[in-house]
């Protein structure tokens, strides 16, 4: 038989009929390629034969066993009652004789003839007959040993796909890994001792033993982050040949920016500021230099740093200085309400400076005047709007995905600040930057707070800006983890806090799977409490399903106090300002990870009231309970982000799955240890010139969105 190349289909591999390869492609598995990169999750070990007489029942949790024995008898019964076939066998080896039972598998008793001799594995139990191997896998001693005398991997499955089946089919294709091309240089793989790519995928399959399991685990998962990691230095040394305005500082607008601000910048938001600054101006040298360099390689930051610790006035700094240099600013918001939001504060914070401000959405279009004489605002036409920013008059514009039409065009872009930025993607980051003929440094904002080390691995690209450091004087947001048995306390708790002229959130959780947007709940739970617990109150629903339109009316309502109570689904996303909320009452707290409850717990808690975050769960177990109560100890995003990673996983973080490239199958992105040696090979490889052939051609493969 010819051998398969890596990208022969696996329908035209023999022995895959045209029913199996549809369901392997349930399983992702398209090709040959894709086969061998299909790793085991587990692995049985059937390695030692255990003479029969020495056989003892598998206890509870325990692994099975695995004999080499001759079929004494073998017979089919269909058991009386069940309607099931029961295959009886009779195995004996020169120490003894053990039973074997197997249930709905007629076929066995013509495959596997009396006589023959087979390796058997399973575990072992008492039957009302003694001991009995049951359901073990077989295999005939002449045949290889594919599923017994070895450490046997088990595989992610789907229905009619076994891992008994993926075994030989695999096992066929095998060979093939031999054309695999280790594009791992041969410096870094000695250097951090990793298995040859070729041995890795054997032995990650087939095993010889447990420790060439873990070098093939190893090797694998540091491909990996390694791949991620270069991936991500390419794409910054790439976007670091660009040429973007210098921004020189000019110290007094700052000054007197900072100096009308009615409260002290924090120290984080100092340091963010100036690293900014220094990006803008091409470096700290670039900064006291005199002469004329016109450009400088581009800013690209990410300014992380948890609701409300003040990211905006940071970005707002920044915009000064770029309007100061006479260049324009762009600011993307991902909703209409937090646009306008953001150029209402704007406007308000650049009172008194010479600046002329625009808001741009589908909705809105206005102009704000803004000078040392005062601001007047007024709506414009679009066509006007886009003729001033295309002839350089506006300094800012904030908008949504309204500014990424092809009409918008930019004179003298300098500046794109991009907020709640896994918001966007990366052709959306790439199509405001070609907006204007100068390339413009970026400055994207998140809220979501991530471990540094995830940061690194994932946001390798940009350069980090972190405010830790919440603004003083910021009250905590009173968080209670509220029994069933309390429900009607809290509603009643709810209903006073209305009564004073606040407002409440109610986040519902996705309920089932089909569900995808937690729709369905939120509108049961809306009805619910607008017939039975609220009827008097004025409340609003908000989901992802409806029209943005919809949703910017509701969110409109409520944050002009029109309603009382908001039903929403997590899919809505926050960043909304609505001092007057007190309330953020979570449905299904178990179902969200710490990072995000956090998140929503930040939506109140943005005046001087006493605000509160009530976390509702049905479930009474224990370490659900336990995982919520560190939302009443802990009240720092990026250590909450820790205690997730640490609890659920990577996957459950808000950021991660939105990043492109989520689709580690070894890796861990809980392992700091390895994703600093990937950091450390990914840049030895582009320092030392030892991007092969082999590895362009890897990275290819592998574009973000
Ligand atoms: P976020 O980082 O969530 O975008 P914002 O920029 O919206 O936060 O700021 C939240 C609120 O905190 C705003 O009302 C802002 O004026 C205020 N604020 C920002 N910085 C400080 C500070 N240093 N001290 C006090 N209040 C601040
Ligand atoms: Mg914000």
């Amino acid at each position: 038989m010819k051998r398969a190349a890596l990208e022969t289909p696996l329908k035209e591999v023999y022995g895959v009929g045209p029913k199996m390869a549809k369901r392997l492609e349930k399983l992702g598995l398209f090709s040959v390629s894709d086969l061998l990169y299909h790793f085991p999750n587990r692995y049985e070990d059937f390695s030692e034969i255990v003479p029969i007489a020495q056989l003892r029942p598998t206890g509870r949790g325990e692994k099975g066993v695995c004999v080499k024995g001759r079929v004494l008898e073998i017979k089919t019964e269909r058991s009386p009652k069940k309607r099931l076939y029961l295959t009886f066998a009779l195995i004996s080896d020169e120490t003894g004789s053990v039973q074997a039972i197997w249930f709905g598998q007629p076929y066995l008793s013509r495959v596997l003839k009396k006589g023959e001799e087979a390796i058997f594995a399973g575990r072992l139990e008492y039957g009302s007959d003694g001991l009995f191997l049951v359901n073990p896998v077989y295999e005939k001693a002449r045949e290889g040993m594919l599923h017994t005398g070895r450490i046997v991997p088990v595989y992610p499955e789907t229905e009619g796909v076994t891992s008994k089946y993926l075994r030989r089919l695999v096992w066929s294709v095998l060979p093939s890994r031999r054309e695999m091309v280790d594009f791992l240089p041969a410096q870094i793989r000695d250097r951090e001792q990793l298995m040859e790519l070729k041995e890795a995928i054997l032995q990650i399959h087939f095993p010889e033993s447990w420790q060439k399991m873990e070098k093939a685990k190893e090797r694998l998962a540091f491909d990996e982050l390694f791949l991620i990691q270069l991936k991500m230095l390419l794409l910054r040394t790439k976007w670091q040949k660009n040429r973007a305005p210098k921004i020189r500082f000019e110290v007094d607008w700052v000054q007197k920016l900072v100096a009308k601000l009615p409260f002290k910048l924090t120290n984080a938001q100092r340091r963010a500021a100036w690293e900014i600054i220094c990006d803008l101006a091409g470096g700290k040298e670039g900064l006291k230099e005199d002469g004329k360099i016109e450009t400088v390689p581009p800013m690209n930051r990410l300014l992380e740093g948890d609701v409300g610790s003040g990211k905006t006035v940071v970005a707002a700094i920044a915009i000064l200085v770029v309007a100061h240099n006479h260049f324009q600013s762009v600011f993307l918001a991902p909703t209409e309400v937090l646009a306008i939001q953001h150029f209402r504060n704007l406007v308000k914070l650049f009172e008194g400076f010479q600046i002329l401000v625009a808001l741009l959405t589908q909705g809105k279009k206005e102009l704000a005047q803004i000078s040392a004489s005062g601001t007047s605002i007024e709506k414009v036409k679009k066509a006007d709007l886009v003729w001033l920013l295309k002839e350089g008059k506006v300094d800012l514009v904030i908008g949504t995905h309204a500014l990424l039409e092809e009409e918008v065009f930019f004179k003298r872009l300098a500046l794109a600040v991009i907020d709640e930025q896994h918001r966007f993607g990366v052709k959306q980051r790439a199509a405001l930057c070609r907006k204007s003929e100068t390339v413009p440094h970026l400055l994207s904002m998140s809220a979501t707070p991530i471990p540094r080390t995830l940061s690194l691995a994932l946001y390798g690209d940009l350069d980090l800006s972190i405010l830790d450091e919440m603004p003083k004087g910021r009250q905590k947001v009173a968080t209670y983890l509220v029994p069933p048995s309390k429900r009607d306390g809290a509603y009643q708790f709810i209903r006073k806090q209305i009564k004073e002229g606040h407002q409440v959130f109610v986040i519902c959780p996705l309920i089932e799977e089909s569900d995808r947007l937690g729709v369905k709940a939120a509108k049961e739970e809306y009805e619910r409490l607008k017939k039975e617990v609220f009827p008097d109150l004025r409340m609003g629903l908000l989901h992802g399903r409806m029209k943005s339109k919809e949703k910017e009316e509701v969110m409109g309502r409520f944050q002009r106090g029109e309603l009382d109570i908001l039903v929403s689904t997590a899919v809505v996303e926050v960043g909304v300002d609505v001092p007057n909320a007190t309330v953020m009452m979570i449905e299904g707290a178990e179902r969200f990870g710490l990072a995000q409850l956090h998140q929503f717990r930040g939506r109140v808690g943005r005046s001087e009231y006493q605000s509160y975050c009530l976390l509702f769960t049905e479930t009474g177990s224990a370490a659900v309970v336990n995982r919520l109560k560190a939302l009443m100890k802990i009240y720092d995003g990026f250590r909450l982000a820790e205690k997730d990673l640490e609890m659920r996983g990577p996957g459950e973080l808000v950021g991660v799955r939105q990043h492109g490239f989520w689709d580690l199958r070894m890796a861990s992105l809980r392992d700091a240890k390895m994703i600093e040696r990937a950091r450390q090979a990914a840049k030895m490889v582009l320092e030392k010139g030892l991007l092969s052939t082999a590895l362009k051609k890897r990275l290819e493969g592998m574009e973000r969105e």
